[in-house]
């Protein structure tokens, strides 16, 4: 970054790693201006606050955020604990976001909506490197501003843009024009959002773990509103990986879970339609139609789609970005992580070096570094911004020098499941050049479903 200029470092995203970002960067000396775009900090996790974390509260920490908190007078919770969505919300973001030094630097309801280099389309190279960058934010009420800034790093994470519910990557046929009966990814069926789903036909789209504990909580919903019916369409042969391993599998919480859904699909209780690959929606008076590319069609009043996230790369169009073709992650990360190859958690650790672009000083950090890979993990953001304030710096022996210190077992101990598959092994290495892949880490204490089969999607039958 250069050093004669003094604009701040623009944060996209008050998540848990966009305000680790800003830690990082205040101890590194850097003046930090972060935007979120919704109320208030955590506002995505917001959204599945009823969701346990499969990591305890050790993994999802981080030390420059611990520092600033500590000095404020917080009091951490017990570190085996796994949180809820809402308690690390409640007893972690939002005392961080609270300190006097994030929150004088935090502006909320800012959606950034594009960032370029001033004065400088994408296709211009003269001075580039020295040009400071704009980031342009819809402020509350509507009213856009643009920012001036010396590096951006985006940590918006991927849940405002699910994948859609059509295959071939594409919307469905009418997707939008249903967009009223299409439900937020993971909703809360037993509680908050009760009365969308209650004595409601509910179709729940997708073979991950999302689909799997919604289905599992429709379940319960379901035997206090007797109304209600589940019904549950994925697009391959069968829901054997759903299922893992069963009362079978070597991973005893995931097991029983898988076989508890097996169940209430051999029961009746769920209604499994496979190879049901969805081609059109027609919305219709009382409920929609979904279509799938055989013919088959399905009624329902209500659709969850569990059918992953992708990065909003729109907002990122007139910078130099050097993707993975396929993952959408910086591209030497990708190949790492694609869940084609890989159903792990984790990949060894990585930091500025492996998350650099073409555009220099602009890094993608945090869940939205993963693209549309699902494995994504707290504590391999927070070694990633610790590596990338310190590069912003300039210290780059810092920079270089990755750890990420995982027990044997992995950061999973729970069947509360979310993206977590495989874990870490404990490994502290020079950034990209550690030989194990995440595949040889050895077997976790728990999990939850798996994001993929043992050797990634191209393992599959
Ligand atoms: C249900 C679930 C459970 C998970 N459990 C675990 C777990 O146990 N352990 C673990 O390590 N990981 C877990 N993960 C994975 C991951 O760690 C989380 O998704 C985590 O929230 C990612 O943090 P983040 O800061 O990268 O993104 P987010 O938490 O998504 O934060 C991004 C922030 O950016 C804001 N934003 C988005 N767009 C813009 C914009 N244009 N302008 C300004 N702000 C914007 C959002 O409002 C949001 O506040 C889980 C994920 C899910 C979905």
């Amino acid at each position: 970054m250069d050093p004669v200029n003094n604009f701040p470092v623009a944060v996209i995203g008050a998540g848990p790693v966009g305000l680790a970002t800003a830690a990082h960067l205040l101890e590194r000396g850097l003046e930090p201006l972060i935007f979120e775009a919704g109320p208030t900090a955590g506002s995505a996790i917001e959204q599945w606050r009823h969701i346990r974390l499969f990591s305890p509260w050790r993994f999802n920490l981080d030390a420059a955020a611990l520092r600033l908190l500590e000095g404020a007078g917080w009091v951490a919770p017990r570190l085996t604990a796994l949180p809820y969505g809402g308690e690390l919300i409640d007893n972690y973001l939002a005392p961080l976001a609270a300190t006097p030094e994030i929150s004088s630097r935090l502006q909320t309801s800012a959606r950034v909506i594009a960032v370029t280099r001033q004065g400088m389309d994408k296709t211009h190279v003269r001075d580039r490197e020295t040009t400071p960058f704009t980031v342009r934010v819809e402020h509350d009420g509507g009213e856009v501003r643009d920012h001036t800034v010396a590096a951006v790093i985006d940590a918006s994470g991927t849940w405002s843009t699910r994948n859609p519910l059509g295959t071939s990557g594409l919307p469905a046929i009418g997707e939008d024009t249903a967009a009223a009966r299409i439900s937020s990814p993971l909703p809360d069926v037993t509680g908050r959002d009760r009365a969308t789903f209650a004595n409601r036909r509910v179709l729940v789209v997708g073979a991950g773990h999302s689909a799997a504990n919604t289905l599992i909580n429709l379940a319960d919903l379901a035997k206090e509103e007797p109304g209600t019916t589940i019904l549950w369409a994925v697009r391959g042969a069968s829901a054997e990986k759903v299922y893992g391993g069963g009362e079978a599998d070597g991973l005893p919480a995931r097991g029983q879970l898988g076989a508890r859904l097996r169940r209430l699909v051999e029961a009746g209780t769920i209604e499994l339609r496979t190879g049901f690959g969805i081609s059109s929606l027609k919305t219709l008076e009382t409920h929609v139609s979904v279509e799938a590319a055989d013919g088959r069609t399905l009624d329902a009043d209500v659709i969850i789609p569990c059918t992953g996230f992708r990065p909003d790369l729109d907002i990122l169009r007139e910078l130099r970005l050097n993707l993975d073709p396929a993952v959408e992650a910086p591209v030497e990360l990708g190949p790492l992580i694609d869940p084609e190859f890989h159903s792990c958690g984790t990949v060894q650790p990585h930091g500025a070096k492996l998350l650099a672009h073409p555009e220099k000083d602009f890094y993608i950090v945090g869940m939205k570094s993963y693209g549309r890979a699902p494995t994504f993990l707290l504590a391999t953001g927070y070694e990633q911004v610790r590596s990338v304030a310190a590069a912003l710096s300039g210290d780059q022996a810092a920079a270089d020098t990755v750890h990420l210190e995982l027990p044997e077992t992995g950061v999973c101990s729970t069947d509360a499941g979310t993206s977590c598959d495989v874990p870490a092994a404990s490994t502290a290495d020079t950034d990209g050049s550690a030989e194990s892949g995440c595949c040889a880490a050895p077997e976790p204490v728990l999990v939850g479903f798996p994001t993929g089969l043992a050797h990634g999607r191209s393992g599959e039958h």
